[in-house]
């Protein structure tokens, strides 16, 4: 029975990647397979992790759940776009957002814009969702109907983030952490996934080096044929136990701290910005994640630049009055990926398996990712070789990629005020990126330079950052001068119509969220 599949899981852990990994492979096998997740009353979750990117859609459509099943429970709020302040020069800010990039006449929008720009606001001119989100609009009418759909990708929406290719949904989600995990432990042991509280104080490994089982305090042995490591950045199983190298990213990425704050915020009389915000700060970057009953920020920082206490004061000043008797939550980041994220028969999901600063909040697209591809590369009880190794190239791809486009937010940032910011110009970048680079200082990126995978067709994410940090120049394509114009300047207007009209027709975020509320 070398093809029988493997029935029992042990996951440890119950954070957020415990809980989605037991509700998604419970929404995939049923009680085809056996899930027992054991997690500590005595270690907590890591606490932050609030800002989604927007395939996290697939993962509650997969679950079965609609947005007013879940939404409301996890106090969330929707996200149109992370916007980046002071990045390039005080004051100054721009949009990421989560809207496919258009082409006209086979050439990205943002290209032509080098060549005609409209404005000196490139994300407003290119896409419709910087004006929503500058009026504080919900993506969604008072009618639970989605903004009109001519951006956003038709009927055959894909159902996996590998098919997800190319199609952009317009938005995300805002979420409080604790309370998605509590929703999703619901969720899952009401299909029949077994919880244990308890500390997993041992791991047991047979005479191949596989695990066999982890020994709790109070609950004994719970044996299983695939163990799952939530454990987060201790890699209890994966690191520990089984002894899986860490690669670290920290040369590229030197942010290796984190100092965050839950702030009170009063829906009725506080706007609802329907993004998450990223300031540039003197040794790294504040996150602000508007949720419906509490602010969720932190200082994401580098402590060879600054100590804890000063990235908590330098928070606090941030924030002001309303941060005044609220704790602080210091937390020491493990950046980078373990060399392979599943061995022999355990795979490390969350940060166990890597993680990268939240700057793009890609840590739970990464456990979604890994989620899918668990499915996809499940086991049978002849264990094969390739299943991991395609799972371990999977996972791999995806953080080095999302490391390269983090690497470019600092390579690219104008600001160059201070020594932590003047050390972003000259510190190495990994080598793909380095490549990109050369050729992007002689012309423009285009669809074949620059990551092709997640960030849309034409790969937009790439050319807002550096349209929008502003440190690296880069030029319209020679041919656009050969080009008729006519089309793409109808485009600008067509963008400025649309978006003055949604803005027009669309609630506000608060009012959106105050219907659900209400009722
Ligand atoms: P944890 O939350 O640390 O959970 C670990 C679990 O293991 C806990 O349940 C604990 O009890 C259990 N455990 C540990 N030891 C034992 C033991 N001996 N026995 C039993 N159980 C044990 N991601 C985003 O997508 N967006 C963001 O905006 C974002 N912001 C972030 C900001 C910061 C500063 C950091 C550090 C991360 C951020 N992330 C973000 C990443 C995100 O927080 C994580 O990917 C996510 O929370 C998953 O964490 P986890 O479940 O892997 O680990």
């Amino acid at each position: 029975m070398t093809h029988a599949p493997v029935r029992d899981v042990v996951i440890v852990g119950g954070g957020t990647a415990g809980w989605m990994t037991a509700a998604y492979l419970t929404a995939a096998f049923g009680d085809r397979i056996n899930i027992t997740l054991v997690e500590s009353a005595d270690v907590g979750t890591i606490g932050v992790g609030e800002a989604t990117f927007s395939d996290i859609r697939h993962f509650f459509e997969f679950l079965g759940l609609a947005e007013r099943d879940w939404m409301p429970a996890c106090n969330a709020t929707y996200k149109l776009a992370v916007r980046f302040e002071d990045w390039r020069e005080p004051g100054h800010h721009f949009y990421h957002p989560f809207e496919q990039l258009r082409s006209v006449k086979g050439f990205p929008l943002t290209d032509w814009w080098l060549r005609y720009p409209t404005s000196d606001r490139f994300d407003v001119d290119c896409f419709v969702m910087a004006s929503l989100i500058d009026g504080n609009r919900s993506p969604r009418y008072l009618d639970n109907r989605l903004l009109e759909q001519d951006f956003v990708e038709g009927e055959a929406a894909p159902n996996t983030i590998a098919e997800y290719q190319g199609a952009q949904f317009p938005y995300a989600y805002h979420f409080e952490a604790h309370l998605l995990a509590k929703y999703l432990t619901k969720y899952a042991t009401q299909r029949g996934v077994r919880h244990v509280v308890d500390n997993v104080v041992d791991v047991g490994l047979d005479e191949r080096g596989w695990l066999s089982h982890v020994r709790t305090a109070e609950h004994g042995r719970l044996d299983g044929d695939l163990f799952v490591d939530c454990t987060g950045f201790r890699g209890l199983l994966l690191n520990k136990a089984l002894e899986e190298p860490f690669v670290s990213y920290q040369d590229t990425l030197p942010n290796d701290s984190a100092v965050a704050l839950q702030v009170p915020m009063d829906m009725d009389k506080d706007p609802l910005r329907p993004c998450t915000t990223a300031t540039a700060q003197d040794a790294g970057w504040i996150w602000t994640i508007p949720l419906i009953s509490r602010i969720g920020t932190g200082y994401v920082y580098a402590r060879d630049y600054m100590d804890p206490e000063e990235a908590e004061r330098t928070l606090r000043e941030f924030v002001g009055p309303a941060a005044a008797d609220v704790p602080a939550n210091h937390i020491r980041m493990r950046i980078g990926r373990s060399r392979r994220s599943w061995v022999n028969n355990c795979v490390a999901i969350g940060l166990s398996s890597g993680f990268v600063e939240p700057l793009e909040s890609t840590g739970i697209f990464f456990i979604h990712y890994a989620i899918e591809q668990l499915v996809k590369y499940y086991p049978a009880a002849d264990w094969d070789l390739s299943l991991r190794e395609q799972y371990n190239s999977a996972v791999m791809n995806v953080m080095d990629g999302v490391r390269e486009f983090l690497v470019l937010h600092y390579r690219g940032a104008k600001r160059a005020d201070n020594q932590y910011w003047r050390d972003t110009k000259t510190r190495a970048v990994p080598d793909a990126l380095a490549e990109r680079l050369e050729l992007w200082e002689s012309k423009v990126p285009d669809t074949g330079t620059v990551y092709p995978r997640y960030h849309g067709l034409p790969p937009y994410s790439y050319n807002c950052i550096l349209l929008g940090t502003g440190g690296i120049p880069v030029r319209p394509s020679p041919a656009l001068d050969l080009v008729d114009e006519k089309a793409a300047l109808a485009e600008f207007q067509a963008i400025k119509d649309k978006a003055r009209s949604l803005v027009r027709t669309l609630p506000t975020q608060n009012a959106y969220f105050k219907r659900m509320r209400d009722g």
